[in-house]
């Protein structure tokens, strides 16, 4: 063994303290700048090194070239895209997925597939799914999205007597998608599986909507005229708008087509009483796509793809080899998604499960939901912003009153970055801000601090601009 390893093998104990005691200040620091200065100013690239010097070293390199450009991502004011952080069971368990290192795909060393098969089951509980869902751990909802639509690639293959797995895509000829305000995602999806980007047809939406006009989407099935796939969305993430799945699911009656929801954060409105309603019909899919690293809060990388034909899964995702042992009844991991090997993923969020439970994961959910709409009140009634959708769940769609160019959004956006971090958008052809509601730490104060920092930043913005152009004039 290199001395280096060996020294380090020696001192694990010592060296694991000292790391944690690291994560323990990068933590803390949570509540400082949301994105640090040095993040704009990038370390140049080192050439790899020749000699060991052992984690020590790696540690302090570390602690002095990176981490202070990380962002606060996992802090409570960290409102871009939707993300979530980590509670501290999820976090917790994250660490020691990595000290078991577990690669828990196949019944040959069964302990790992039997405990993502248990969460599984929570979270099936969690998002009121019968037991003929079955689940499989993927790393995002991009890739929950991209294996359900691959089992709903194989049962057009059934439909129309052809089998995708064996013969190829181009046995299918024109494939249809119908959706209403698909997720940038699903384009992707649709390449990687060779059904091409513009098999999706987009759907018109209910007037002032995300949500699909059902009525609309009754026609382009008919017009199709054959077995398609339709993918309902349950959680926009503009205005976290849901389609009426049990309307769309009771198309099914006259018209052939498989119906994949994309339900990647809004699936947690079920753990909330008042808000339960907006999931109703989650359970008729054939698939659907459910993400963990965001509303669950367990770390990157976590979400889940459930679906009622694990049958079909099996027969895409395959990989039989003479050490692996038959197919059978209860396929192991390593035939059920593109992945062969991957890391315990699923014990974060067993872990964050076993801890805190539906109570403690819907308090998260309502504490979001409070926060969202407190954060719009204030948007609503501060000169010069001007929210642009009603905040439906967790997410604050909003822009500048007058000029509301992408320029000015992105300057608006620079002046919060020390407070709080949000994301740019379009919504109904305007370019827009928006702050998503997903991390555990997040609290009234926080909310009352972005929404401080964003009343002085449109001020400064106004201050800034050129006398010729006038702000009131264009305030109704
Ligand atoms: C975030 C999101 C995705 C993609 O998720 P990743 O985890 O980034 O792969 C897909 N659909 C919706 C509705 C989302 O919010």
């Amino acid at each position: 063994m290199h001395p280096a390893l060996a020294a380090d093998l020696d001192q694990l104990p010592a060296l694991l303290e000292e790391t944690r005691q690291r994560a323990v200040a990068f933590l803390a620091g949570l509540d400082g700048p949301v994105i640090p200065q040095q993040a704009d100013r990038p370390t140049p690239a080192q050439p790899l090194h020749e000699d060991a010097e052992g984690l020590r070293a790696a540690l302090a390199e570390f602690g002095e070239r990176w981490q202070p450009r990380l962002s606060a991502s996992a802090g409570p004011r960290y409102f871009g895209f939707v993300t979530g952080g980590a509670t501290p069971a999820a976090l917790a368990g994250d660490w020691l997925t990595s000290a078991a290192d577990q690669n828990s795909n196949s019944s040959l060393d069964p302990a790992g597939q039997h405990l993502e098969r248990e969460t599984v089951g929570w979270l099936r509980e969690l998002f009121g799914l019968s037991p003929a869902h079955s689940g499989t751990f993927v790393s995002g909802a991009t890739m929950s999205n991209t294996v359900g639509l691959a089992v709903a690639r194989e049962w057009l293959g059934e439909r129309l007597g052809v089998d995708v797995a064996e013969d190829g895509v181009a046995a299918l000829g024109r494939v249809r998608v119908l959706s209403g305000s698909a997720h940038s995602s699903v384009s992707k999806a649709l390449s990687v599986l060779g059904l091409g980007r513009r098999a999706l047809t987009t759907v018109p939406t209910l007037p002032g909507r995300e949500a699909v006009d059902v009525a609309a989407l009754e026609g382009a099935l008919a017009e199709a005229g054959g077995p398609c796939i339709v993918v309902a969305n349950a959680g926009t993430v503009n205005t976290v708008d849901f389609d009426d799945l049990r309307a769309i699911a009771g198309l099914r009656e006259r018209y052939d087509f498989w119906l994949h929801v994309d339900a990647a954060f809004g699936a947690f409105a079920a753990l909330s009483p008042e808000h339960a309603e907006l999931t109703a019909g989650l359970d008729l899919a054939d698939s659907l796509c459910v993400d963990l690293h965001k509303w669950l809060n367990v770390p990157y990388d976590s979400a889940v793809q459930f679906t009622r034909r694990r049958d079909l899964q099996a027969k895409v995702f395959q990989n039989a080899a003479a050490y692996l042992g038959p197919i059978g009844e209860h396929p192991d991991l390593v035939h059920l998604t593109p992945e062969n090997s991957h890391r315990l993923r699923a014990l974060a969020a067993w872990f964050t499960l076993r801890a805190y439970g539906r109570a403690g994961h819907r308090e998260i959910v309502e504490r979001c939901v409070t926060g969202a709409r407190a954060l719009g009140e204030a948007v609503d009634t501060t000169d010069g912003l001007r929210l642009l959708a009603p905040v439906r769940l967790n997410v604050v769609c909003f822009t500048l009153a007058a000029d509301p160019t992408p320029e000015r959004l992105a300057a608006l956006a620079a002046e919060l970055s020390d407070e709080a971090f949000l994301t740019p958008t379009r919504y109904a052809g305007r370019p827009a801000l928006r702050a998503a509601f997903s991390n555990w730490r997040t609290t009234d104060r926080d909310v009352r601090r972005t929404a401080a920092a964003l009343a002085d930043a449109v001020r400064k913005l106004a201050s800034n601009r050129p006398a010729t152009d006038s702000t009131s004039a264009s305030r109704p």
